[in-house]
């Protein structure tokens, strides 16, 4: 899967709200656009269609993503002997809190039992860290039903490479989503084939669009995830990858700036000055671009990311989260548009 930064306490926003009885699916637009104007904060404008609003829409209210580290590996971290993706560090894509030695369960109830008491929260099982369907179909059904028993559960999340999809990992999961509403999350981090190849993704803008339609025929809600400043990507390029992904059935999105974490192959580039990474103010006007271009209801899981402070080199601009939300909706302000102005149906 794309290099998964912290996906904790992040604030969504939505550009427009679907009515709980209303699909979310990509094909469909909403009946209803209304602007989120609840003021708790004040980056919350409702110029896009965020994850907590999506869930509200959906489950009636808030549901709490639970990290799961379950040991699996990457293949593309095994098979290329060259340490996988560029930016991917030796963490790979674990949350900071996440104990990868506890079982699935114990790491659910103990990341339940540090959460803030709240009334009727809902759960997802959220299986983050590495490429979570790089095992045999029998340990992958022992694991995914292992996080469902989880009392609240309505959502299960996988995040992987669409590389790394077998049939019967995707029929397995379509049997899950009889149960629980099944999210995949794929790593793509753009649409440009030479991009992939610089940054050593081991697939192509091809395989990404067969396991999205492979897994969209299955009723399975896809996401993608997208790094907005890659090497060798300017904003043409960008602009491509938030039209090829808009011309998709995609569900949600994941985006964040390019980062460089200790450990990782940029580093060195980044440090020989072969690399240069964007500056906030760039990175906020790219991600409000990116997001005029897709649909009004894909489902925005994140526009901003951290790295963990300890592996961080930079940029260290993206350590201050709600600055960078709130420049994102000053940018829109700005513009006077949101998630969907530019989006060519
Ligand atoms: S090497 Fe694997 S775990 Fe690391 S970012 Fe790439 S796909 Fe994700």
């Amino acid at each position: 899967m794309g290099h998964e930064l912290r996906a904790v306490n992040f604030e969504f926003r939505r550009v427009k709200s679907l009515s709980k009885k209303q699909s979310t699916t990509s094909n469909e637009q909403p009946a209803s656009a209304r602007r989120l104007q609840r003021g708790r904060r004040a980056t919350s404008n409702g110029l896009y269609y965020s994850f907590n609003e999506y869930c509200r829409d959906r489950f009636g209210g808030r549901v709490e993503r639970l990290a799961i580290d379950a040991g699996f590996s990457c293949p593309n971290r095994i098979s290329r002997m060259e340490g996988g993706c560029v930016y991917c560090g030796p963490r790979g894509s674990r949350a900071p809190y996440v104990d990868f030695q506890q079982s699935v369960s114990e790491q659910l109830t103990k990341r339940i039992s540090e959460l803030k008491p709240r009334p009727a929260v809902k759960y997802a099982p959220y299986f983050q860290a590495y490429s979570n369907t790089c095992a045999p179909v029998s340990k992958l059904r022992r694991l995914y039903q292992e996080a469902l028993s989880v009392s609240g559960t309505v959502m299960l999340i996988v995040g992987t490479r669409p590389d790394c999809l077998e049939q019967a990992t995707l029929d397995l999961l379509a049997e899950l989503n009889e149960r629980v509403e099944v999210w995949l999350e794929l790593g793509l981090q753009s649409a440009q084939d030479q991009t992939l190849k610089r940054i050593k993704r081991g697939h192509d803008f091809a395989c990404f669009s067969r396991a999205v339609r492979a897994a969209h025929r299955r009723k399975l809600k896809v996401a993608a995830h997208v790094i907005i400043g890659l090497p060798g990507e300017g904003r043409r390029e960008v602009m491509m990858t938030a039209e090829s992904l808009a011309a998709l059935p995609l569900d949600g999105i994941k985006i964040h700036s390019l980062h460089v974490v200790s450990g990782s192959a940029l580093a060195a580039d980044l440090l020989a000055g072969r690399i240069k990474l964007l500056g906030r103010d760039e990175y906020v006007r790219l991600t409000c671009d990116f997001l005029e271009r897709l649909p009004v209801n894909m489902v925005v899981g994140r526009v901003t990311g951290e790295a963990p402070r300890e592996i961080l080199i930079a940029p260290q601009w993206c350590l201050d989260k709600m600055s960078v939300l709130k420049a994102i909706d000053e940018e829109f302000a700005k513009r006077g548009t949101r998630q969907g102005s530019k989006h060519r149906s």
